[in-house]
């Protein structure tokens, strides 16, 4: 088979390796618009369970990334003067430059021609030249616009703005910090991805948005700014940019997944939002489906077909808990009453698929306090 592929993200690297894994004599080129080491962002995280997952799909890459990891169990809710553990909860963080280096070098070696600095805009005549059309061109993809009659995308622009940093600052957990001033209310997600660096996104509502006068501020400014909201968060460490700028969270769903021989997957096909850290699983897990699809069959619209059946309840299912979480942080301002115990609770179930039972069995300790603390107010 013919593959040609847009995007040399994680979703169009781990399926063309998946693919030349399953059958070497697929011809298989990946169309990447930046170079090898460009990146955007920091780290990424993945659960426990999505590593089994890429075990299962890939051992070579799977020892790879493991090796790389910064592995934890804690959330950590930071409010006022209070911190709160909540345990249980395994996670794993990786650069994203080292997670793409991984899966390029892999798929390299098992034949993959991947070019860098080749951007498509020719969507059509890279489509006939083949005989499937693999879109992991990301949130903003091309692809997608191109066939947008067809594949009948739905993008929501949420009015939260979010910019993603770094620093040197260690997080070890992901740690979740609610800071006040005159502007408003802003809410940083943060956690280490390697030894000497951590995440540090911070999310706001578009009145403090405003009201801090961030529209006219340059990046330097803006820098100074969120490190000082942060200060004795960030303990000394400076916020580190990235050419980082704002952005508000776009919500992609997509009613038709593919179109004659094209599919969309990862980010062009949906998102997730970050609260719920699972853009990048999602992407390599759908890259898996699809990958499964074409072993139950080689014709290419029964495997589009499969793959759209059986993976789209697995996304809608994310994509509702990730919208209750991302609601939450929009909403973030009206629970700064609360105190950092009420906070915290009311974080972890705000998604709704995560139980008082299911806390007290995975952190009892953190029930324990939330008990005795509620108790005392009430
Ligand atoms: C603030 C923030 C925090 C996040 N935190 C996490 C996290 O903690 N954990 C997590 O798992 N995920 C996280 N994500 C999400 C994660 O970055 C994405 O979900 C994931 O990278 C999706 O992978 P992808 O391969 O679909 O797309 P991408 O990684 O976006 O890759 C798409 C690729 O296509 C290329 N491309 C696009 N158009 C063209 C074209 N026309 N021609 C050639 N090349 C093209 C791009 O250069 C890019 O390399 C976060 C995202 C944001 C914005």
């Amino acid at each position: 088979m013919k593959i040609n592929i847009i995007g040399g993200g994680p979703a169009g690297l781990y399926f063309a390796i998946l693919m030349k894994k399953a059958n070497g004599a697929h011809q298989i080129t990946i169309y990447e618009r930046n170079g090898p080491d460009d990146t955007f962002g920091w780290g990424v995280v993945f659960s426990g369970k999505t590593l089994a997952n890429l075990r299962a799909a890939d051992e070579v890459s799977h020892a790879e990334i493991t090796r790389e990891f910064e592995a934890w169990d804690n959330v950590d809710v930071v409010h006022r003067d209070g911190k709160v553990s909540i345990h249980g909860n395994s996670f794993s963080g990786i650069a994203r430059l080292q997670l793409l280096k991984i899966l390029q070098r892999r798929a390299e070696e098992l034949g993959v021609d991947v070019e860098f600095h080749s951007e498509i805009h020719d969507v059509e005549a890279l489509r006939q030249d083949c005989d499937l059309l693999l879109a992991a061109d990301g949130v903003n993809s091309t692809v997608r616009l191109r066939y947008a009659e067809r594949l009948q995308p739905e993008l929501d622009v949420r009015a939260n703005r979010y910019i993603w940093y770094g620093t040197g600052q260690l997080f070890h957990g992901l740690t979740l910090t609610f800071r006040e001033n005159n502007a408003g209310v802003f809410a940083a997600h943060s956690y280490k991805f390697n030894r000497t660096t951590s995440t540090f996104i911070v999310e706001c509502d578009p009145l403090t948005w405003e009201n801090a006068g961030f529209e006219t501020m340059n990046a330097d400014q803006t820098l100074d700014y969120l490190g000082e909201v942060f200060t004795q968060d960030l303990n000394g460490h400076k916020l580190l940019s990235n050419n980082s700028k704002w952005i508000n969270f776009l919500l992609v769903k997509n009613r038709n997944w593919f179109y004659e021989n094209v599919v969309l997957i990862g980010d062009a096909l949906h998102t997730a939002h970050f609260s719920i850290g699972s853009g990048t699983k999602l992407a390599m897990e759908d890259a898996i489906a699809l990958a499964d699809s074409f072993q139950q069959t080689s014709n290419v619209s029964e495997a589009l077909a499969h793959f759209a059946e059986t993976r789209r309840p697995v996304i809608e299912d994310y994509q509702s808990a990730a919208f209750e979480s991302m609601r939450w942080f929009e909403n973030a301002a009206s629970y700064m009453h609360l105190s950092p115990m009420e906070l915290a609770y009311l974080l972890m179930t705000r998604s709704g698929r995560v139980t008082y039972h299911d806390l007290k069995r995975r952190s009892p300790e953190f029930i324990n306090q939330y008990q005795s603390a509620t108790d005392l107010h009430g």
